[in-house]
Formats: C-alpha cells, sequence, structure tokens
C-alpha cells in the first residue's frame, strides 16, 4: 500500500463523519486494510487492538471468510429484489423468521439500512399506530438525555447529546427528553432504589406536564451507548415500563447497539427483563459486514397497521436487502454456534473488574459498563466531577497515547469507552486495559 498517497488523497477528498475536520487535516488517517479476530492492520503493517469493534458493531469479530462467501453466492444468485409491491425473497422472510424466534414478543419485522433508519422507522410506526388507533394527536416522541438514536433528523432530535444538534436546527418538532439513569451525575446522594424512584417520578410528572393523550412513544437504549455508556439502575426498567403502559405510550427499545450479543443475553430486553411494543436494531445483526437494521413489532401493533384499504407508505429501497439479509442470518448462526453472548458476558465482568482498579487514579472519575459495553470518565476535578477544559485537548491526546500503544478505543475529552469484538480472550481484555491504563498515566500523570 502507497500508504503517503493513500493519506494524501485521504484529506484531498474525504469528508470524514463525526470527526474534527480541523484536526484530522493535522493528524490524518490510519488507513485500515485488514482484520482478524479482535485485531487490524494498517497500510504500515502495524496490528491494533479493535477496542471498539469497528462501531461497536463487528461482534463476531474479523476475517469471517463464510460470511464473505454468503454474500457472494446470494450476490451471484439474485443480489436484489424489494420487499416492495408484495415481493420478497427467502433470506429477508427466514431473516424475520429467525427474529421472532430470538424475539417472541415481536412477531413482525421490517428492514433498513442502519440504526438511524430503523428509529426513523419505529417513530413513524408509532405515530401511524395511534393515528390508526382513532388518536392522531399522540405523536410526541419522548427520549432521555445522553440518548444516541442516530443523525437523521427525526432519530436526530430523539437524539439527547447536544452536540448532535448544534448548528443543524431546527431540529424536528414534537420531542421531548427526561433524565439518563446516570447515577454518577443524575444521583443527588441517594439510594440505588430511591434514585430509580426519582427517575420514576420525573417521568410521570413529564407525562402529567405534557400529556399523556399527546404521547406516542417512549425511545431508549436498554443501556445508553454513544452518550456515555450508561447502564440502568437495577429495577429501572421494571419502573419506568408500567408508567408507559399506564399511559398508553408505547415503548421502543433501540437495541442498535445492544443486540446480538453484546450485553451477555441475545439482547439488552432479556438482560433486564423486560418487553417493548417496538424493537430497532442494527450493527451487530451482520456484525458491519454489510449495511443492515431493521424493526420488530407486536402482533397487536400490526393487527392495527394491517387495516383494510390503507398502504403502509413506509418503507427505503433497501428494506430488506437479499444479499445483507442472507449475511445476517449466517452471522446469527455464528453468535448461536459460538454462544458468543455467553463470552461477552464473562469478558464483560473481567473488563469492568480491571476498569474499576483504575478508579483510584487521580483523575478517573467513574467506571462503568454492561457485558461488552464499558466507559471510563476522567475529571478534572473528583470532589467537583468538574470536566477538563476541552481546550486541553485531552481527548485527541489520550487517542494518540492509546494508538501508538496499539490500541484502538473511543477517546474523548470525558475519557475512553470500548466495546471490544464479542470473540476477545481474557488475554486480550488484560491488554487493553493495560493500554488504557499506560495513556492514562502518560496524558494525565
Ligand atoms: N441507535 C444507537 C443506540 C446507536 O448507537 C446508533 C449508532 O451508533 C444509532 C442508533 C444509529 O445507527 P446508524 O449510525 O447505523 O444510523
Amino acid at each position: 500500500w502507497d500508504t503517503e498517497k493513500l493519506l494524501e488523497q485521504d484529506l484531498a477528498h474525504l469528508l470524514h463523519p463525526v470527526t474534527n475536520l480541523h484536526r484530522h487535516r493535522q493528524s490524518g488517517p490510519i488507513v485500515l486494510v485488514e482484520g482478524k479476530g479482535s485485531r487490524v492492520r494498517d497500510t504500515t503493517g502495524k496490528w491494533y487492538l479493535d477496542g471498539f469493534a469497528g462501531l461497536w458493531n463487528v461482534n463476531v469479530g474479523h476475517g469471517r471468510s463464510e460470511l464473505a462467501e454468503v454474500a457472494r453466492e446470494q450476490m451471484a444468485r439474485l443480489a436484489f429484489q424489494p420487499t416492495f409491491f408484495g415481493l420478497a425473497t427467502p433470506p429477508v422472510i427466514e431473516l424475520a423468521v429467525k427474529l421472532s424466534e430470538l424475539l417472541p414478543h415481536h412477531s413482525h419485522f421490517q428492514f433498513t439500512s442502519g440504526g438511524a433508519e430503523s428509529n426513523e422507522t419505529a417513530i413513524k410506526i408509532a405515530r401511524y399506530y395511534w393515528s390508526l388507533s382513532g388518536r392522531p394527536q399522540k405523536t410526541k416522541i419522548l427520549s432521555r438525555r445522553m440518548a444516541y438514536h442516530g443523525i437523521a433528523m427525526g432519530s436526530l432530535a430523539a437524539t439527547g447529546v447536544p452536540a448532535y444538534h448544534a448548528d443543524f436546527g431546527p431540529l424536528a418538532p414534537g420531542f421531548i427528553y427526561a433524565s439518563a439513569p446516570l447515577a454518577y451525575r443524575n444521583n443527588p446522594g441517594l439510594s440505588e432504589a430511591e434514585f430509580v424512584a426519582m427517575l420514576a417520578a420525573e417521568l410521570e410528572e413529564i407525562i402529567q406536564r405534557e400529556g399523556a393523550e399527546t404521547i406516542a412513544a417512549f425511545i431508549g437504549e436498554p443501556v445508553q451507548g454513544a452518550g456515555g455508556v450508561v447502564p440502568p439502575p437495577k429495577g429501572y426498567w421494571q419502573a419506568i415500563t408500567p408508567i408507559l403502559k399506564k399511559h398508553q405510550i408505547l415503548l421502543i427499545a433501540d437495541e442498535v447497539i445492544t443486540g446480538f450479543g453484546r450485553t451477555g443475553q441475545m439482547f439488552a430486553q432479556q438482560t433486564y427483563g423486560f418487553q417493548a411494543d417496538i424493537t430497532s436494531f442494527a450493527k451487530g445483526i451482520t456484525s458491519g459486514y454489510i449495511p443492515l437494521g431493521g424493526v420488530g413489532v407486536t402482533r397487536e401493533i400490526f393487527e392495527v397497521l394491517a387495516t383494510p384499504d390503507r398502504m403502509f407508505m413506509h418503507g427505503f429501497t433497501y428494506s430488506g436487502h437479499p444479499v445483507a439479509c442472507a449475511v445476517g442470518l449466517a452471522n446469527i448462526a455464528i453468535l448461536e454456534r459460538e454462544r458468543l453472548w455467553e463470552n461477552a458476558a464473562v469478558r464483560g465482568e473481567q473488563l469492568l473488574r480491571r476498569l474499576q482498579e483504575l478508579e483510584t487514579h487521580p483523575f478517573v472519575g467513574n467506571v462503568r459498563g454492561k457485558g461488552l459495553m464499558a466507559a471510563l470518565e476522567v475529571v478534572e476535578d473528583k470532589a467537583s466531577k468538574k470536566t477538563f477544559d476541552p481546550a486541553r485537548g485531552i481527548g485527541g491526546k489520550l487517542q494518540a497515547a492509546s494508538r501508538k500503544r496499539g490500541l484502538i478505543a473511543r477517546c474523548n475529552d470525558t475519557g475512553f469507552a470500548v466495546a471490544p469484538p464479542l470473540i476477545i480472550s481474557e488475554a486480550e481484555v488484560d491488554e487493553m486495559v493495560n493500554i488504557l491504563a499506560e495513556s492514562l498515566d502518560e496524558v494525565l500523570g
């Protein structure tokens, strides 16, 4: 590979997403060319531990040639037909069947090409459901601060991280927000049970204030991810779901990160013991080998959608791409054959335990995680929990320090997030945490 040329061409022509473009001009890209297991290699031959599984999604790890073979076969046989106009292909149907077995509270599935499209679909289905049920005024979407649901206009409005909103207004109207269930920042010193009661009371209060008759759905990640990895306090979902039910507000579980094994069960709804009316998913369904996402709905919702004399006027060209669905089926077969959610549970406990050892570091404010998703939050001052001034460029320095040592993690001014492939070994978890610890020492002393 001509590393210099690729770097030059990247800077000349590639508009990188979610990137400080000014800083990128100075640092340039790392160009990755090959992957095997938990590791990826760049053009210079350097190998990195992929501590973020691509973008929380390469669950079965890199280099699974059987997935490439499945894609090749389907592409050669029939590369594309839509699921519009009453058409279908075997992989789309078989994947819907498989998902109905994995998520038995959902009877019907529609596919997309990613997470944001899945959440747009979920939000529109919720509104459509209420409209067809004779309650068209139920349209608001109740989300949470620190939520990340994607960057299309509806999912962006549901996202609760202000940095994603800035300069992209006006936002879609009709979105309201509750607190993130993040004890480190939002628990005013209560017990865990009291904190849950406080969040439940806040939810009740928001619903009373807005009027239940105006709210279509509550959308939430079972474990908030991109906002900062927030596993909910014990009993959170058990406290929230009956309130939503009482007020006839649909629950949308955004399992885009948590689905397909990451939290120690196939879906986080199983990890936390609750069932949503609509589930959105993407990422891990194909382990990122090809874009695919989708939503599942309950039979009750499907029966309303299947009303006579109405077309369901929603769907994408690639709602059920046969090649993506074939890869999805083969990827789920690997997850099941190797029972990778079990490794996520065991290695996740190791990861959390090892990260918690770093809490004695003078600038580590909080460590949190569930399964193979974890975050380490750094603060300038532990007592006040004050974050570092972005001008200090802590995130960039942590990124450089960890990459130098052969680890790709997600670094920003508030610390690290890691979410490695679910195949990660005991030794690799130790290696990852050791590199994080050394990087912290180098940057923050
Ligand atoms: N929902 C969650 C929970 C996510 O983490 C993401 C992406 O990280 C999305 C939705 C958006 O997915 P995509 O980037 O595939 O549109």
